[in-house]
């Protein structure tokens, strides 16, 4: 298996560090101050794809990760509003279960796109402690300094500061377009723990050596990957954003204090982008325009695999611009895709022939070839569609081969082609005899009598809808 890595800026061969077999997954979660967008939602199935390449070739995977709930300031520059604070007066609601309610939203969303849950799930607020010591450690070894506001990380002494952004110290200070804060050393410098305002109570806070107040955002990351995977790890995930600020924190975080190379390989997804009015491209935001949850997309109609199915269609390291027409041809594709298998099955029960193990073996020796390098989506939807409407190959292997197909894209195509199998059986037989007359009617130019079938059909209380691969019956 290929994987680009971002530290190293090329593809590399993939094998885990530890010979037990495990590869094991850190994956940067959601902050539950509100409902993911489908941005996050495009990230974390990209992130399904590359768990399910995985277990694809064969190794077992232990993948973590951590739900934000608390100190995620809204800059990067750790001042302004904590985003969760925010969020709570917001809506009016007690701090924690506004946290619950968003974490529950997440795991509802995930579960709806069939993305496979990480085997460990760890919150921020549940670890305090383990980032207090992971802060005393840092402190420790001489690279924080306090200032007025909070306990601070000093990156010029951390030698590999921004290798991971492919720049150094010197570079990130010149580009910086930030004043630098009050007492702040390095424009790069951020906050491990900062403290309560001292005239005011948070909604969340905790004691800690320094005195009363909350963790930075970056070092959660860095004591729960610790704490559930050990020194070093095989595969850190998160959005592209990620890569300059938050990341390469969590590596000056860890690196120090292990003296070791903490993760193997940068997974970072590219983002989903919207359209601007004025015709530029945006990043998506939860604050600008229509807000784009998943909730929206199902309340308009959409099936959540219709926007796996989009997503799916880009390589995970090319920006994806969202439109409603594009989902539109998704949500389409899908049903065609579905229908197809469909008509496979109902081949494969006619058929005297069983599967070709040969022919399957090499299906998926191919599919594997695809999705290994760099996790090809957009190839391997395109050889799934060319295989299922290959004429070549029976119907036996080619319906043998879609367990392959879902195991790799989660698309559930089994159950889906079941479900629609299923619904055509209720269809009465003679509306099936109207709807089959029709298509011969239609054969033979005889387009009158082809709408008298069609009204038949309807008053029966079903509608026929053409389509590009032949038509389906509906309920009116
Ligand atoms: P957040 O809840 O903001 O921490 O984001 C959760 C995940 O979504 C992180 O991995 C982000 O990098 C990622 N992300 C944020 N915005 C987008 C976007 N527009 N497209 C794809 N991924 C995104
Ligand atoms: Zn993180």
């Amino acid at each position: 298996m290929h994987l680009f890595n971002t530290i190293s800026r090329t593809i590399e061969p993939f094998t885990p560090i530890f010979s037990d077999n495990v590869v094991r997954i850190y994956a940067c979660g959601p902050t539950v101050y509100n409902y993911a967008h489908i941005g996050n939602l495009r990230t974390y199935i990209n992130e399904d794809t590359l768990k399910r390449t995985l277990e694809f070739n064969g190794w077992k995977i232990k993948h973590v990760m951590n739900i934000t709930d608390v100190g995620h300031l809204v800059s990067d520059e750790d001042s302004g509003d904590d985003k969760m604070e925010l969020g709570a007066s917001r809506e009016g609601l007690n701090i924690w279960e506004m946290a619950q309610k968003y974490t529950d939203a997440f795991i509802r969303d995930i579960g709806d796109l069939n993305i496979l849950l990480p085997t460990i799930w760890c919150k921020a607020t549940d670890h305090i402690q383990e980032q207090i010591e992971l802060i005393q450690k840092l402190e420790s070894l001489g690279l924080t300094y306090q200032i007025a506001d909070g306990i601070y990380y000093d990156t010029a002494k951390f030698s590999d500061y921004g290798a991971l952004g492919g720049q150094s110290l010197e570079e990130l200070k010149a580009g910086a377009r930030v004043q630098l804060a009050e007492g702040k050393r390095n424009i790069t410098d951020f906050a491990l723990w900062k403290f309560s305002p001292a005239d005011k109570k948070r909604l969340m806070e905790w004691e800690s050596p320094w005195g009363r107040g909350f963790p930075g955002w970056h070092i959660e990351c860095s004591a729960m990957a610790m704490k559930y995977l050990g020194e070093q790890i095989d595969i850190h995930c998160g959005g592209v954003d990620h890569i300059k600020v938050h990341h390469t924190n969590e590596i000056a975080q860890v690196e120090p204090v292990t003296k070791k190379r903490w993760v193997n390989f940068w997974f970072h997804p590219e983002f989903l982008i919207e359209k601007e009015k004025d015709g530029g491209e945006g990043k998506m935001s939860k604050s600008k325009g229509e807000f784009l949850t998943l909730s929206l997309l199902k309340s308009k109609g959409y099936h959540p695999l219709d926007y796996r199915f989009y997503a799916l269609g880009s390589h995970y390291r090319s920006k994806l611009s969202f439109s409603y027409p594009a989902l539109d041809g998704a949500k389409q594709g899908r049903q065609n895709l579905i229908k197809l298998v469909s008509e496979i099955a109902i081949e494969a029960g006619n058929s005297s022939t069983i599967c070709d193990q040969e022919k399957l073996s090499e299906l998926e020796a191919k599919m594997k070839e695809i999705i290994n390098n760099d996790l090809n989506t957009p190839l391997l939807m395109a050889f799934i569609w060319n295989t299922f409407k290959n004429s070549d190959i029976d119907a036996p292997t080619k319906l043998a081969s879609t367990k392959i197909v879902d195991q790799l894209t989660g698309l559930s195509l089994i159950e889906s082609y079941q479900k629609l199998l299923q619904e055509n059986q209720n269809i009465p037989p003679e509306v099936v005899e109207l709807a089959n007359e029709r298509v011969n009617a239609k054969k033979q130019k005889d387009f009158k009598r082809a709408d008298e079938l069609r009204d038949q059909v309807k008053k029966c209380g079903y509608k026929i809808v053409d389509d590009k691969s032949g038509y389906k019956i509906e309920k009116l």
